[in-house]
């Protein structure tokens, strides 16, 4: 099964497709999770990625796409994947499509997670993330705050925000998603693969509507 996810900054794709990962036995590939771990070396290459995702921009589409082919081609997604992140402009979802046909690995299905521009912002700007590596917890202030100021209630390890979680970066990563993203919404709704989920609720719901959407049992309860 491969499956993408659409949806703007905020709209909890990486809460939903890490579920869906773990329930599905998929592989999660995070287009900003792989591109921030390419980083952590101190290539030339690495730091003008990072110039490009600290202003909220997008990174060039060749380095996407040669990411993704060289991924997508592991045995670890012999039995599908789930794509987030990754297309976010029609020459990339171009590249995917003749890359899927090589692979011989057609798309099962996209779903795209609804909000509005309001609470994008709000999400996003709430964000924090667990500083240890191994930990990965994510928690917002607002909606799913940590029991301890500051602390990750799964390891005590302090709480970090994304460079690109500054109120600037959202506001210009929000406005690359509709002008460059958006359209993708069209062009999987044309191929018939396009399931709209609004993702203004509670996560339990919505990974439920998502589970039904793609007619998926429940293999993880909590
Ligand atoms: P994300 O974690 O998905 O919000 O991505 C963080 C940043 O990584 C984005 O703001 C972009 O700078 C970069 N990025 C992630 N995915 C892509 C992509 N498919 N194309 C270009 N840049 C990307």
């Amino acid at each position: 099964m491969q499956i993408l996810f659409l949806g703007p900054q905020g709209a909890g794709k990486g809460t939903q497709c890490k579920r869906l990962a773990e329930n599905a036995n998929l592989p999660h590939l995070s287009s900003g999770d792989l591109l921030r771990e390419s980083l952590t070396a101190a290539t030339k290459a690495g730091i003008e990625i990072k110039k490009f995702i600290d202003a909220g921009q997008l990174v060039p589409d060749p380095t996407l796409i040669a990411m993704f082919e060289e991924k997508l081609a592991q045995s670890g997604c012999a039995n599908g994947f789930i794509l987030d992140g990754f297309p976010r402009n029609l020459a990339q979802a171009a590249s995917l499509d003749s890359l899927l046909a090589r692979l011989d690995k057609p798309m099962s299905a996209v779903i795209n997670l609804e909000i509005d521009d309001a609470l994008a912002m709000e999400r996003m700007m709430g964000r924090r993330l667990c500083s240890n590596k191994d930990c990965g917890a994510i928690y917002n202030l607002k909606f799913a705050p940590p029991t301890a100021d500051n602390i990750c209630d799964v390891c005590s390890s302090p709480l970090i925000q994304r460079s690109d979680d500054r109120q600037d970066a959202c506001e210009k990563r929000l406005s690359s998603y509709h002008e460059q993203t958006e359209p993708l919404i069209d062009y999987y709704g044309a191929k018939g693969l396009l399931k709209v989920i609004s993702a203004d609720g509670n996560p339990e719901t919505i990974f439920r509507m998502i589970l039904d959407a793609l007619k998926l049992a429940n293999h993880v309860t909590r």
